[in-house]
């Protein structure tokens, strides 16, 4: 197998496991506004949405949102990731391998820019990624168009078909198969036949991504 150009990855459910605390917050957030809902029911209906995304969605629930929401929700989910920030098993130790090998990495993410440095700074990883970190707010469009993923890719100095993106969720999952990268789907939140079924190759434990790369 070819060694990739660069890994770009992904960060909620690649690399923190933060999707039960965000989803909490986002969960309590609207379910006091007139939608209840369990952190689970919170995933199944905006996992790997990127804020901006969900709002039409709520509103046709609960009505205008007030202005700001999406910044207030953000902000209370920064801080929370300031206080801990649970990383994936391995997802650490896999980003630290490919780093190793000499193959650039990049972090492409729908979180906002201030909640997404954040928790790359809570899993020590922020030194790593360098300037090569995304986030919808980077980009004209979030995920599940490809423009994040080809500015991942471009500030590796690589061409998206050389890389390799390491998703979650659907939309991410498409977002880097339209910017034509390879996309490997770590099948922990999303079901693995699910991850496939969009063009990702699924794998289920972040110590055999260094094999999948053919850097291991
Ligand atoms: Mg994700």
């Amino acid at each position: 197998m070819m060694r990739p150009a660069a890994v770009l990855f992904d960060c909620d459910g690649v690399l923190a496991d933060s999707e039960a605390v965000v989803n909490a917050i986002v969960a309590e957030d609207l379910t006091a506004r007139g939608w209840p809902m369990t952190a689970a029911e919170a995933q199944a209906a905006f996992l790997g949405m990127a804020l901006p995304d969900m709002i039409p969605r709520i509103e046709a629930r609960v009505g205008p949102l007030p202005f700001g929401w999406g910044a207030g929700l953000s902000r209370l989910i920064a801080a929370a990731m300031m206080e801990r920030t649970f990383a994936i098993p391995g997802a650490i130790a896999a980003v630290q391998a490919v780093a190793a090998a000499g193959v650039p990495v990049a972090c492409a993410s729908n979180s906002a820019r201030m909640e997404l440095a954040a928790k790359l700074r809570g899993l020590g990883l922020a030194e790593v990624f360098g300037h090569r970190v995304f986030s919808f707010e980077d980009v004209a469009r979030a995920k599940p168009w490809p423009d994040i993923y080809r500015a991942a890719a471009a500030s590796c100095s690589a061409d998206p078909h050389d890389c390799v993106v390491v998703e979650d969720s659907v939309p991410g999952v498409r977002a880097g198969h339209a910017a034509g990268c390879r996309v490997l789907g770590f099948a922990h939140e999303t079901p693995a036949a699910l991850l496939a079924a969009h063009g990702a190759e699924p794998f289920t434990a972040m110590a055999d991504l260094p094999g999948l790369l053919g850097i291991g």
